[in-house]
């Protein structure tokens, strides 16, 4: 029996492991077979504070789990099955595997939104990728497309200016939703070409990418673009559907209630997968502190 099981091991349920086992509470932290969340998938880190130089995402995940180690926080990197909220101790299940906790954490983040056109699925890995840190030299001397207008679209265009000879932010509007300073970071930079009020409708290729078809959302005319790679930074849609009974958004993310509970009583939750707002990794952080410290007072409160 757990005092706390934390579902999620990105910032949010890393920082709530910290401050759990630092509260000398028994923790158990349900990792994911890709433990770390969406920092693993990113290169430097420049805005998390306490590291003047930067540092990368895999780095400062790995420190950070290890700081929960050190309090004495239990790791299982694999994905879970089930949740039963219905009474307390409430179980996670994974396979055969059941684990209980008198409170719950969830810290499940948020993943990629696809474009969901005509043959994105397929290409995945074969010229369709979500994580310019990760595929950007495989785009050596090729042109790619960026897909969306925030400030990953804008990130990972930088990212790819690295590799690739050209790249091209496709986005729907003529305004971008990205903060000034990331704007004019990929407005300076030479290899970045823009196609606004611009939306994919297919990618095109047998195997692999070879271009996408391009429409003109002023004109509604529609044209083909030969491309080799097609990056899809339109924001990301939180991990919550697994939990049938716990109250969300329109959009999924994990409605909060006070002090960071959920609907459920002894259910909490941290970081993008209720935050829509901010999805920064100090705030996920900040949030997993906070959702603990609640955690703790509540359970404390059952005594
Ligand atoms: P975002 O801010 O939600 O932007 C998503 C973009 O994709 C928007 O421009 C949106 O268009 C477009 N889009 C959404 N659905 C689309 C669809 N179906 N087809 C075409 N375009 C679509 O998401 P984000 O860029 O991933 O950023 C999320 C959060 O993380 C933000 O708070 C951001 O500041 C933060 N972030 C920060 C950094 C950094 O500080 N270094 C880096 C990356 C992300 P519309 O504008 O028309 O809605």
């Amino acid at each position: 029996m757990y005092d706390v099981i934390i579902l999620g091991s990105g910032p949010a349920g890393l920082t709530a492991a910290i401050y759990t086992t630092r509260a000398s509470l028994k923790t158990l932290v349900i990792a994911g077979v890709k433990w770390g969340g969406q920092l693993q998938l990113t290169t430097e880190v420049d805005n998390f504070p306490g590291f003047p130089e930067g540092i990368q995402g895999p780095d400062l995940m790995s420190n950070m789990r290890k700081q929960a180690e050190r309090f004495g926080a239990e790791f299982v990197d694999e994905n879970f099955d089930q949740v039963d909220f219905s009474q307390s101790p409430f179980s996670v299940k994974i396979g055969e595997k059941s684990y209980e906790g008198k409170a719950v954490i969830i810290a499940t983040g948020a993943d990629t939104k696809w474009l969901d056109v005509p043959g994105e699925q397929e290409k995945i890995g074969r010229g369709v990728s979500s994580c310019a840190p990760c595929d950007a030299p495989f785009f050596r001397n090729k042109k790619v497309i960026v897909a969306g207008g925030g400030d990953s679209a804008m990130e990972e265009a930088c990212v790819l200016t690295r590799f690739a000879d050209e790249v091209t932010i496709v986005h729907r509007r003529a305004e971008f939703r990205a903060s000034q300073i990331m704007q004019d970071k990929a407005k300076a930079n030479p290899k970045i070409k823009f196609a606004l009020n611009s939306q994919i409708t297919e990618i095109l290729g047998d195997q692999n990418v070879t271009g996408v078809k391009i429409k003109n959302l002023e004109n509604n005319t529609e044209s083909e673009m030969p491309i080799n790679g097609v990056f899809v930074a339109i924001g990301h849609i939180p991990n919550s559907s697994i939990f049938k009974n716990i109250d969300v958004d329109e959009k999924g993310f994990i409605k909060v209630r006070d002090h960071y509970h959920t609907n459920i009583e002894g259910v909490f939750v941290a970081g993008d997968v209720h935050d829509r707002q901010y999805m920064q990794a100090i705030t996920a952080a900040g949030f997993g502190c906070a959702a603990a410290l609640e955690t703790e007072k509540w359970l404390e409160m059952q005594k």
